[in-house]
């Protein structure tokens, strides 16, 4: 058992960074001091590059060994010398950008490395991405920066081109149903079923496989398209769809925001009568204004969960259509997608994909959310 156990079918990953451990060990070829972690999402890009820190901060052998001191505080995320950055908002702005610049390029304080972990480096503004470059172009010595992004095309050119890249795979259905069944104890069936309903992506497979309700919203996405009658209904289902993804979002974003908010009020010290102490309202109105951003993301991440279901189903029929021999997301819909695929010429399925797809974009440019989900599903009846 090393950290590297918890890449769920990475193999060749996994093998590339323990020779870069190996390497950086034996002081031979020099270290790469920028790593660039791409992969879709939920493949464990950020569980790759955490793993990669234990084990460049293990002292035992095997290096990355799960147990000893150094691993401990890396996968708890309390170690000294490495410093995980997660941006709230929707992006990260310069001023945090050189902060943490400066912060890294200190000396390890005990550690091996200093190591900066930066989650959604996609998120860097362009600005706050020339802050960056300059620290990845004159690194100093000791400091390890593990960029992580969906794809490498996420970030600028100049510092795609400095840095080394690991390239994750999105996870084979079967390797996310035995991580479910063996790590978290999930009964076969019902792992098997959320790991080909979760795409790869092994967090959505561990909600769908512990949370029904979870389930059953994905349910209601997957019915839309036997909904899509006439275009009263059409618009029905598009206010439904955004409404439970809001639904999801906000439950989430509330989790999130009261511990926030109450470890903030302590931390800036509240009395025990509730009351904050004079000077502290601007810290407490700058954490309001990121957890507003952050909502906001929250809601489109999950707006946009919601349109993948709905691609899957269409998918489906497309496989089913040319007899392709790859299994189907959505087995427990099969009679359904089998009767679409007979119904549904191949051509009407793409346009219907690409409906679905125009409408993700649309959102991604900040289009009205209801009125790009309207105009996909009138589309989807039609087209
Ligand atoms: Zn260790």
């Amino acid at each position: 058992m090393t950290v590297f156990d918890d890449l769920v079918g990475q193999g060749p990953v996994v093998a590339q960074l323990q020779a870069a451990v190996t390497a950086a060990r034996q002081g031979t070829g020099g270290m790469t001091h920028a790593w660039l972690f791409t992969g879709p999402p939920g493949s464990g890009r950020e569980t790759a590059a955490t793993a990669f820190a234990a084990a460049l901060q293990c002292v035992e052998e095997p290096a990355g060994c799960g147990y000893c001191a150094n691993c401990h505080q890396v996968l708890q995320g309390t170690h000294a010398d490495l410093e995980v950055v997660r941006p709230q908002g929707l992006s990260y702005s310069v001023k945090e950008t050189r902060a943490l610049v400066m912060r890294a390029a200190s000396s390890p304080s005990g550690g091996r490395w200093r190591i900066v972990l930066f989650e959604d480096a996609d998120r860097a503004t362009e600005a706050a991405a020339n802050a960056l470059l300059k620290a990845i172009e004159e690194p100093p010595p000791r400091t390890v920066w593990l960029l992580c992004a969906p794809s490498p095309d996420d970030l600028v050119m100049t510092i795609r081109s400095r840095c080394r890249l690991v390239t994750l795979r999105t996870p084979p259905a079967d390797a996310v149903r035995d991580l479910l069944v063996q790590r978290d104890g999930v009964e076969h069936e019902l792992a098997s079923a959320a790991a080909r309903a979760a795409q790869g992506d092994i967090g959505r497979a561990r909600r769908l496989a512990a949370d029904s309700s979870a389930r059953q919203r994905r349910q209601e996405i997957l019915s839309v398209p036997a909904r899509l009658t006439a275009v009263g209904p059409a618009v029905m289902a598009a206010e439904a769809l955004v409404k439970a993804a809001e639904a999801e979002a906000k439950a989430l974003t509330e989790e999130l925001n009261e511990a926030e908010t109450a470890a903030m009020r302590q931390a800036l010290g509240e009395s025990a009568k509730g009351r904050m102490p004079r000077g502290t309202a601007g810290a407490m109105k700058e954490l309001e204004d990121r957890q507003k951003s952050r909502a906001t993301r929250l809601k489109r991440d999950a707006l946009d969960r919601t349109l993948l279901d709905l691609a899957s189903f269409y998918r489906d029929v497309l496989t089913l259509r040319f007899g392709a021999s790859v299994p189907v997301v959505n087995e427990d819909r099969l009679p359904e997608l089998q009767s679409y695929a007979r119904k549904l010429p191949a051509e009407a399925v793409i346009r219907r994909l690409d409906a679905i797809m125009a409408c993700r974009r649309r959102l991604a440019a900040n289009v009205n959310p209801l009125l790009a989900v309207e105009a996909m599903m009138l589309e989807l009846r039609t087209g």
